[in-house]
């Protein structure tokens, strides 16, 4: 099975790698060329645009960074959906919102072709050693279709039923872990600001019943307070937020903490930190202590 690729970012560079390590044939492109030139190197053929990708492979997978990226390579004589046909799959496996998702089915539909959407959850490191959790919707006999494609990116794979099903979920996945690592952030500077060794801090929330992989991995990174090279970037955590917020107000939720979680991230966002780590939140929280 030919395989495309299109978006290698930090998640979809690591991803591809995979897909070629596997064994399988695979089509790259990305917008800027350090990554293509790296894929290359690697074994995977490179093309011009999004939709030679298309045109060459039977399933085309996507990795952009949010809806606005998505639909430019989606969209257009250079995108996606001129190159599918009858028989070929789109995997988009950004996280957006569940409208840019059912457009991606409808447009991808039209072409005769089938869509899945399946965001994960998981970030560099487990990209790198293919333990993402892998969160699927859309077309089934897609997914059926891609499960030796996903296998080699993921180590839990779940199918969650009509498009939008798995945008929603990542989402509701998202605001979760924004808010933790606010709280996070604020019991650092708390404990800080009163005199406490925080190497003791984070010992006690690892010994109690707060105890998570996240606060063991970004915990000595927000104490030491210096440089957040980004696993999971935090403009794209803050665009998951937004996201979050717009489908709670569609749906008349309130989201008490997430609203004041996302004016936390904006406040990063404004301080120039979009491109670290979302573990930077944390200096914002900090430098108001
Ligand atoms: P990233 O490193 O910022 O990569 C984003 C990709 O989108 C790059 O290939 C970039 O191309 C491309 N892109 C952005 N704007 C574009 C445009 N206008 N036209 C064409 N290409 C464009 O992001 P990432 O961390 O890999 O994340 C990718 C997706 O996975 C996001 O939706 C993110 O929310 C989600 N996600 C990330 C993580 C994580 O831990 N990193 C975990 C789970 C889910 P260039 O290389 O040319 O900039």
């Amino acid at each position: 099975m030919k395989i495309g690729f299109v978006g290698l970012g930090i998640m979809g560079s690591a991803m591809a790698a995979n897909l070629v390590k596997a064994g399988f044939q695979v089509t790259v492109w990305n917008r800027s060329s350090d990554a293509r030139n790296l894929l290359a190197g690697m074994g995977a053929a490179t093309v011009p645009t999004p939709r030679a990708v298309a045109e060459r492979c039977d399933i085309v997978i996507a990795m952009m960074a949010n809806p606005v990226a998505v639909i430019a390579v989606r969209d257009g004589s250079d995108g996606i959906l001129a190159g599918l046909s009858s028989g070929k799959g789109y995997i988009d496996m950004s996280t957006v919102d569940a409208d840019t998702s059912r457009e991606s089915a409808r447009l991808t539909h039209a072409a005769g072709a089938l869509f899945l959407e399946a965001p994960v959850a998981g970030s560099r490191k487990p990209a790198e050693d293919a333990t993402l959790t892998i969160m699927a919707a859309g077309d089934r006999e897609l997914y059926d279709r891609s499960l030796s494609i996903l296998e080699k990116m993921g180590k839990k794979l779940l199918f969650l039923g009509e498009t939008g099903s798995a945008a929603r979920m990542k989402l509701a996945n998202n605001l979760v872990m924004a808010g933790m690592l606010t709280a996070l952030s604020e019991g650092i500077a708390l404990a800080a600001g009163s005199g406490l060794d925080l190497g003791q801090f984070l010992d006690v929330l690892d010994s109690g019943a707060v105890a998570n992989p996240m606060f063991r991995l970004k915990g000595p990174q927000m104490a030491a307070n210096g440089e957040f090279p980004a696993a999971f970037p935090l403009k794209h955590m803050q665009k998951d937020l937004r996201l979050a917020l717009r489908l709670a107000e569609e749906n008349g939720q309130p989201l008490f903490t997430t609203a004041v979680v996302n004016e936390q991230y904006k406040a990063a966002l404004a301080e120039g930190l979009g491109d670290c780590d979302f573990a930077a939140v944390s200096r914002v929280i900090r430098k108001l202590s």
